[in-house]
Order: C-alpha cells, then structure tokens, then sequence
C-alpha cells in the first residue's frame, strides 16, 4: 500500500496522517475546510505535543482536486459528511479496485452507508482509542496514548487487514486486527450514545455527571435499548460491562474532566453526530420493532439543541 489519503483531516486526521507520514510513508490529507487546506499548504501542518510545538509538510487537497488513486483511504470526517466525501472521491478516480477504505470515525452504521458506494469487500472499520484537538485552522494538537483495532467490514479474512495493522504500528499507532471489530464499534457507540448526550443537555463535565448518586438509574435504560437492538443485529453486548465502563469514565484520572465531543460540537454551533449514535439507535430499533423511547428521546434534545445553537 503505498498511497495512502486520510480523508477528513481535522484533529483524529491529522493524528494519524502526521504519524503516517512521520513513519515514512506517502500521505495525503484530503479535506473540505479550505482555510485549514490553504494554512496546511502555506505552512505545514502545526502539531503541538506534551513537549513541542513543530510543523510537517505533508501534502493537503480539497477532495474535489485530488490527482491520485489511493491504496489506502481512511475516513476521519465527522460522520455527516463522509458519505459526500466518499463519493467525491469515486468521482475523481481516487478509489480504485482495491483501494481499501477504512472508516475510523465514531458511531453505527458507517458500513451500510458506504457499501452504497463502493463494494462492500473494500470496507473495513475501525474503533479508535487515541484522541487528538483541532486548535485552528492547520493546527492540531496530539496528547495521551491509544490503540486501534480493525477488521473488514464484512468480517472476511483479507491480507491488507494486516498490512494496514502493520503500518499502523510502524506510525506507532498501537494497532490490532480484530476478530469481532463490530463488537468495539457498538460498545464505544454505547459510551458515546449515553455521555455525549447526557453530558450536552446537562452542560456537566462526565465527572459532574458522575456525581449525580442516581445516575445509575439514568444511563440503564439507555444501555438496555442499546443491547437489545445490539442483540437482533447478531452482536452480543453485556448490560453490566458497559456500566462499568460507562462509570470508570467519571473519575477525574480517567476522562472525567473532559466535556464529550458532542458537547464541544454543539456549544461551538456545529452539528453533532448524533444521528449516528442515538439517532442511528432508534432507526435500527424501529426497523426491528424493539421500542427505544430513551433514545428517540435523547436525539429529539440534542436536534432541539441545534436549532438553538447551530446557525
Ligand atoms: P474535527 O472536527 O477535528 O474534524 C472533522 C472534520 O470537520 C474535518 O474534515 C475538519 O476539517 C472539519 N472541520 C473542523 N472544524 C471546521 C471548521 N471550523 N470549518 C470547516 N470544517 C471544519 O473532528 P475529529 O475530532 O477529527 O473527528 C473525526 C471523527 O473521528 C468523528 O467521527 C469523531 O467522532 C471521531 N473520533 C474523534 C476523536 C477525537 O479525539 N478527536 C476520537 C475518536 C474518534
């Protein structure tokens, strides 16, 4: 795989496409916020770290100018605008037959989106730990430890799972192939489906939501619909696990201080993703016929929020 393009390049772009490139390999970063293009081109990409403040040239384009067929693409748009983004780039011969397309981002349902577009065996997906900051245009900021895991999409064996895997671990992204990877997307889209929102309506960090003696009673139900629709798709969740997750974020060591993205979205007037999340919840809950009124409900504030917020 030697072309490879992340396609969305803001903070978790910009993360794995400057460790890409840092590790030798030829990357681009393909984005549709021209200001953050035109900085990047300017400048170089600006990474500040726990210890420096350094700049990377790396090659930027907008994705309706890109010249080259790619390997390799990873999607890090916010999920909203990866469809576009995957068919913009279709349309330009960027994605040839075996490009591997390796969507990153949070939420559900990323797959059945794509294989819309490009065959389903071109697919993988992939669950982050890592996190990164978008300070500016052209700015990123890279702080903390992570890991990857990965598999195609339709849980086929394919050697360019692990040649990717492979590149990865050379950018010292901690990467692992997956035998079951739907399973990480549905248990991280649970953490994210009960926080993000929670944290956003309540304008609480996750510590203060913590706080709250019953906030047990709170995040149950929401989990329960999750792994009730989770079971008619064929994946197994486990209720108490995912509490447990869910509440070993609430220390201040832990993620505590932290406002979800959702929240940092939201109160910064973008759209959040959640219709992927929660949204994404209640349309599989309604094709399957399992009620998910926790969920509907948590999508119906958070869109309410929008129309308050996002101009
Ligand atoms: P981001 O907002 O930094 O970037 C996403 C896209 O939005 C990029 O294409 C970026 O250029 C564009 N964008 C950002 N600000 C803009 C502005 N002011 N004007 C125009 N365009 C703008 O998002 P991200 O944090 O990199 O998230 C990408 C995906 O990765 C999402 O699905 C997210 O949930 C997931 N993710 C993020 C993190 C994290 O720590 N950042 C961790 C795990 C997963």
């Amino acid at each position: 795989m030697k072309q490879i393009a992340i396609a969305g390049a803001g903070a978790m772009g910009g993360r794995i496409g400057s460790q890409l490139k840092k590790a030798g390999f030829d990357v681009t970063l393909v984005d549709f916020w021209d200001e953050h293009i035109k900085a990047i081109n300017e400048h170089g990409l600006e990474i500040q770290t726990e210890t420096d403040t350094h700049y990377m040239k790396i090659d930027a384009c907008k994705p309706e100018h890109t010249e080259k067929a790619y390997d390799l693409i990873v999607i890090l748009t916010k999920a909203m605008q990866s469809e576009t983004m995957v068919q913009t780039l279709l349309d330009r011969g960027a994605i040839h037959e075996n490009t591997a397309i390796l969507t990153m981002m949070n939420g559900l349902g990323h797959d059945e989106r794509f294989e819309k577009i490009v065959p389903k065996s071109q697919i993988f997906l992939a669950v982050t730990m890592w996190t990164a900051g978008l300070r500016g245009p052209g700015q990123i900021l890279l702080e903390g430890t992570g890991r990857i895991d990965l598999q195609r999409a339709d849980g086929e064996a394919d050697a360019r799972t692990q040649v990717i895997a492979d590149m990865f671990n050379q950018a010292n992204l901690n990467a692992y192939v997956s035998d079951n990877v739907l399973q990480t997307v549905w248990t991280k889209a649970t953490l994210n489906s009960v926080l993000n929102p929670l944290c956003t309506i309540l304008d609480k960090t996750i510590f203060e939501f913590g706080e709250y003696p019953e906030a047990r009673q709170q995040i149950e139900p929401i989990i329960e619909e999750i792994v009730a629709v989770a079971k008619a798709k064929g994946i197994v969740l486990n209720k108490e696990t995912l509490v447990q997750k869910i509440e070993g974020a609430y220390p201040k060591e832990t993620q505590g201080l932290h406002y979800p993205s959702m929240h940092q979205d939201l109160y910064h007037g973008r759209l959040t993703e959640v219709d992927y999340l929660n949204g994404q919840i209640s349309k599989y809950g309604h094709e399957l016929g399992i009620p998910t009124p926790n969920n509907d409900m948590l999508t119906h504030l958070i869109h309410q929020l929008e129309m308050t917020h996002v101009k």
